[in-house]
C-alpha cells in the first residue's frame, strides 16, 4: 500500500505542528463580562474567585447524635449526662453547654459552645432527660470545622475553567452569585459544495444531503459560543469569497467544510492568501488530510474536509484545541489509554492514522478495542458506532490482533 502522502512535493506537519501552529497564532478573547451564577454553567472563569466566607461557616456537626465535651467522657465506664436541649440545622442550641450536659445534634447543625464531640445516637441510650455514653467513647469525632473545606480568602475557583455544575454549586456555597467570564467567541460556518442538498427538498441525481452542517452544529453546541449557520455554498469562487469577507467582519472564527482538497484548494488558498493569511492548507493525518488553517480579516478560518468522518476528526484534534484557547480556557489533551486490540488493522507508513474502534474493558480493568467496521471517511454508521479512535502511529504499517494499540475514549461511560 502506497499513502498518497508520500506523493506530497513537500513534507506535511503532523497534529503535533499543526497544533503548535495553532496554538502560537490563537489570541484568546480578552472581554470579560459578568454573569449571573445561574447563567454561568459552561462559561468560562476569567478571573481567580476567593471565597469571602469560612466554608463550613460554622462548626457544625456530621452525623445526628448528642454533642458533648470531651471533658466529661468517663474512660472506664459508661456515663450519663443531662440532655439541656437541642440543636437543629438552621436552628442552634442558644446556651453554652455546661459541665455534666449535652445537647441533641443533627447534622448540619452547629456545635453549641462548649462542646467539641459528638457521639452517634446509635451508641447512646436516651431517656428524654439524659443520655447514657458508653466508657471511652471517642473524642473530637464527627465535628466539621469552620473553614476546613475553603477559608475565608482563600481560592474556590481558579481562572480560565470552565465551569461545571459542582463549580456553580460551590461557588453558591460561598455566597456567590455573580462571575466574571470571558464574552462568547462569535463562530460563522457553512458547507461548501455544488452537490448539497437542503434537508426537506428532494435529491437530484448526484446531489447528497448537506449533513455536514447538522454535526457541526451539535459540535458547536456550547454556552461559550455564539454560533450562525450561514448555510450551503456552491462551488463558486467569488460567492465563497464574499461569504468568507462577510462573515470575516463579525466572526471571531469561521469553519467551512468541504473544497479545501485538489483542485478546489487553490480557491480557498487563494481568497485567504488575498484577505489574510495561511498557516497550513495539509496536515499528514488519516482521516483529514485537506485541512486549511489561516485568518480571513480578524477572523480564524478552518476549513475542514468534506467527507463527514473527516470533519469530525479534524474538529475534536484541531478546532476544538483551538476554540479552548480562543474561548479562554486552559488547553486540555484528551485522554490516552492502552488497550489490546482484538482486530488485525490495515495502515500503510506516512500518516498519523484514526481508526474508529469500540472500546471494552474486563472486569479485571484490561481494555480491548475491536474495529467499528469499515474506515471510510464518508462512513458515518462507523463513527457512530464507535466510542473512540485508535491511534496509530504515522511510521505503523498494520497492527496484528492481540498487540496493545493507543486509544483516545470520546465517551468515559463504557
Ligand atoms: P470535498 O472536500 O468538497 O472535496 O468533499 C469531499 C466529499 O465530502 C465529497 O464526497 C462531498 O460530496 C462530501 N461532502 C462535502 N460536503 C459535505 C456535506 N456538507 N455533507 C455531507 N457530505 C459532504
Ligand atoms: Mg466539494
Amino acid at each position: 500500500m502506497i499513502d498518497p502522502c508520500s506523493l506530497e512535493p513537500k513534507r506535511l506537519l503532523n497534529i503535533e505542528e499543526a497544533l503548535a501552529s495553532i496554538k502560537s497564532a490563537i489570541q484568546p478573547v480578552a472581554d470579560v463580562e459578568q454573569v449571573a451564577l445561574v447563567h454561568a454553567l459552561g462559561r468560562v472563569l476569567a478571573e481567580v474567585l476567593v471565597s469571602p466566607i469560612n466554608l463550613p461557616y460554622d462548626q457544625n456537626s456530621a452525623m445526628d447524635g448528642y454533642a458533648i465535651s470531651s471533658k466529661d467522657i468517663d474512660a472506664d465506664k459508661p456515663f450519663a449526662l443531662t440532655i439541656a436541649g437541642t440543636s437543629w440545622a438552621g436552628k442552634p442550641y442558644q446556651g453554652e453547654l455546661a459541665s455534666g450536659q449535652c445537647v441533641r445534634i443533627f447534622t448540619g447543625a452547629v456545635l453549641p459552645d462548649g462542646a467539641d464531640s459528638v457521639i452517634i445516637q446509635e451508641q447512646v441510650v436516651s431517656n428524654g432527660r439524659s443520655a447514657t455514653f458508653p466508657a471511652d467513647c471517642a473524642v473530637f469525632q464527627n465535628v466539621r470545622e469552620a473553614g476546613e473545606d475553603i477559608r475565608a480568602g482563600g481560592s474556590i475557583c481558579a481562572s480560565q475553567k470552565k465551569l461545571t455544575p459542582v463549580d456553580l454549586g460551590l461557588l453558591a456555597s460561598a455566597g456567590i452569585s455573580d462571575v466574571p467570564v470571558f464574552r462568547k467567541v462569535n463562530i460563522a460556518f457553512f458547507s461548501t459544495g455544488d452537490e448539497l442538498t437542503e434537508i426537506g427538498q428532494p435529491l437530484g441525481r448526484g446531489k447528497i444531503y448537506d449533513s455536514n452542517r447538522y454535526t457541526l452544529a451539535g459540535l458547536l453546541n456550547d454556552p461559550c459560543f455564539n454560533v450562525v449557520d450561514l448555510g450551503a455554498i456552491p462551488d463558486d469562487r467569488r460567492l465563497l469569497e464574499n461569504t468568507l469577507k462577510d462573515a470575516a467582519q463579525t466572526a471571531d472564527m469561521i469553519i467551512t467544510t468541504g473544497g479545501v482538497s485538489v483542485g478546489e484548494a487553490d480557491y480557498i488558498k487563494e481568497i485567504l492568501a488575498k484577505n489574510g493569511e495561511v498557516n497550513f492548507w495539509k496536515i499528514s493525518i488519516k482521516p483529514g488530510k485537506p485541512l486549511a488553517f489561516g485568518k480571513i480579516g480578524q477572523s480564524y478560518f478552518f476549513g475542514l474536509p468534506g467527507n463527514p468522518v473527516s470533519a469530525i476528526v479534524t474538529f475534536q484534534r484541531l478546532v476544538a484545541p483551538a476554540l479552548m484557547q480562543l474561548s479562554g480556557r486552559v488547553i486540555a489533551k484528551p485522554l490516552r489509554v492502552l488497550a489490546v486490540c482484538t482486530n488485525s488493522l490495515k495502515k500503510a507508513p506516512g500518516r498519523q492514522e484514526f481508526q474508529r474502534g469500540i472500546l471494552t474493558q474486563d472486569s479485571d480493568g484490561s481494555f480491548f478495542v475491536d474495529l467499528a467496521g469499515s474506515q471510510g471517511a464518508h462512513i458515518l454508521n462507523s463513527m457512530i458506532r464507535s466510542n473512540c479512535f485508535i491511534v496509530l502511529s504515522k511510521e505503523c504499517s498494520g497492527v496484528n490482533q492481540g498487540e496493545n494499540v493507543w486509544v483516545e475514549p470520546f465517551n468515559v461511560w463504557l
